[in-house]
C-alpha cells in the first residue's frame, strides 16, 4: 500500500555502465534519491553527467547495472516502461503533421483502445491544462514552437501519469520563449499536481522552476537541496562553480582569513569594495585586474597576494576609486562564506 508519505520515486544505489572491459563507460554511479509526490524536481548537470540515463532508468527504457527503482513504494526495476505509471516528454517531440492537435493528443489513448467519448473528453481536459483549449482543430504547422511543445506535454498529461519525466523539453526554444515556457510549465505542474522530474543543464532554469534540485557531476549526485540551499550553501567546489558564479577560497587562504583551514565558497554579490571593513567583517586587499560591465552593476576581478583572485559584484555607484591596476580592499560578513568539499574527492574514487 502506498500512502501520501511514500515517495513518488526512490532510487537506491543506482548504477549504470555501458559496454564492458576497456570500453566500459560508467554513466551513473551510486545514485540514491527520494522524490516526493507533487514535487517539481530537477536533475541539473553538465552534458554527459548522467541525467538522461537516470531518467531513462526511471522510465524503464534502460535497466540499471545494479540498484533499484521504486515508484510509489513499488520496485519496478525490472518492469517494462508501459507497466510503469510514468510518461516522458522529450526535447525532440514529434507531432503527427497530418493530424489535428486534438487527434495528436488523443492518439495514445486510441492505441490503448480507450472509448471515443472518454478519449475526446480527456484530450479536451489535457489541452485545457496546457492552455490550448481553443487550438484543438489546428494542425501542428499552424502553431508556434512553444505551442507545439505544450501539445507534446498534453499528449503526456492525457495519460494521467503519476510522474512526468521531462528531458530538456525547452532546449529547442529560443531564450525568450524558453523563459515564458518556464513560467507556464511551473504553473501547469502546480495545477495538475503531479510529480515532475525535469532534466536540464541550465542552472537558471533549474533554480527558477524547482522545489528541489539534484546536481549531477560525472554520474554522481554532488548535492540535493532547495534552489536556495544549492545557491547559498554549495557543498562542493563543483556545485559552487556550476550553479551561478562563485569564488572558492583555498584551504590555506581560508585558514588565514577565516581561521578555518578548509576551502570556502563565497558569491560575488556578497563581497563589497570598502574603505574600511565594518566590525567583525572579513577583509583582504588586492589589485583590480578587470572590470566587467553587467548592466545592473559591474563585476570586478581582484588579484590577491597568493596568486588567486576574487570576483566581486559592485553596484553602479560603487565603482568610485576602482581602476585597473589600482589597489582595493574587499570585505564580507562572516556568514557569507561557507565550507565546500573538494569535488575531486568525490568523483575520482575508483
Ligand atoms: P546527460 O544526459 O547528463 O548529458 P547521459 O546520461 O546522456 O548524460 O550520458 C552519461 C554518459 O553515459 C556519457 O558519457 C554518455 O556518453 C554515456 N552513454 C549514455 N548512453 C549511452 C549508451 N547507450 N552507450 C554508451 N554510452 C552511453
Ligand atoms: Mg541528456
Amino acid at each position: 500500500m502506498s500512502t501520501s508519505d511514500t515517495p513518488a520515486i526512490q532510487l537506491v544505489g543506482l548504477h549504470k555502465a555501458f559496454g564492458s572491459g576497456d570500453h566500459e563507460v560508467v554513466a551513473v554511479e551510486s545514485v540514491d534519491l527520494s522524490i516526493e509526490a507533487g514535487e517539481f524536481f530537477s536533475l541539473l548537470g553538465p552534458s554527459g553527467s548522467g541525467k538522461t540515463t537516470v531518467l531513462r532508468m526511471i522510465a524503464g527504457f534502460e535497466t540499471p547495472t545494479s540498484g533499484a527503482v521504486l515508484l510509489a513504494g513499488r520496485d519496478v526495476t525490472h518492469e517494462a516502461p508501459y507497466d510503469r505509471d510514468v510518461n516522458t516528454v522529450f526535447q525532440d517531440y514529434a507531432l503527427f503533421p497530418h493530424m489535428t492537435v486534438q487527434q495528436n493528443v488523443e492518439y495514445g489513448l486510441k492505441v490503448k483502445r480507450v472509448a471515443r467519448a472518454e478519449r475526446q473528453q480527456r484530450a479536451v481536459e489535457a489541452l485545457e491544462n496546457v492552455r490550448l483549449a481553443d487550438f484543438g482543430r489546428r494542425k501542428p504547422s499552424q502553431l508556434s514552437g512553444g505551442q507545439r511543445q505544450r501539445v507534446a506535454l498534453a499528449r503526456a498529461l492525457v495519460n494521467r501519469p503519476k510522474v512526468l519525466l521531462l528531458d530538456e523539453p525547452l532546449g529547442a526554444l529560443d531564450l525568450k520563449l524558453r523563459e515564458e515556457m518556464q513560467v507556464e510549465l511551473k504553473a501547469i505542474q502546480r495545477d495538475v499536481g503531479i510529480t515532475f522530474v525535469f532534466v536540464t543543464h541550465d542552472q537558471g532554469e533549474a533554480l527558477s522552476m524547482s522545489n528541489r534540485v539534484a546536481v549531477f557531476n560525472h554520474g554522481r549526485i554532488e548535492q540535493v537541496g532547495t534552489p536556495r540551499e544549492i545557491y547559498d550553501q554549495p557543498q562542493t567546489d563543483f556545485v559552487a562553480g556550476f550553479v551561478g558564479t562563485s569564488n572558492v577560497l583555498s584551504a590555506e587562504l581560508s585558514g588565514e582569513l577565516l581561521g578555518k583551514a578548509e576551502p570556502h565558497s563565497i558569491r560575488p554579490e556578497r563581497i563589497r569594495i570598502v574603505e574600511q571593513p565594518a566590525a567583525g567583517e572579513i577583509s583582504i586587499t588586492g589589485v583590480v585586474s578587470d572590470v566587467q560591465y553587467l548592466g545592473a552593476g559591474s563585476r570586478v576581478r581582484v588579484d590577491l597576494p597568493d596568486g588567486s583572485h576574487l570576483l566581486a559584484n559592485v553596484p553602479s555607484d560603487g565603482l568610485v576609486g576602482v581602476a585597473i591596476g589600482g589597489s582595493v580592499r574587499l570585505a564580507w560578513s562572516r556568514t557569507a562564506a561557507s565550507t565546500v568539499a573538494d569535488s575531486n574527492h568525490l568523483t575520482n574514487t575508483p
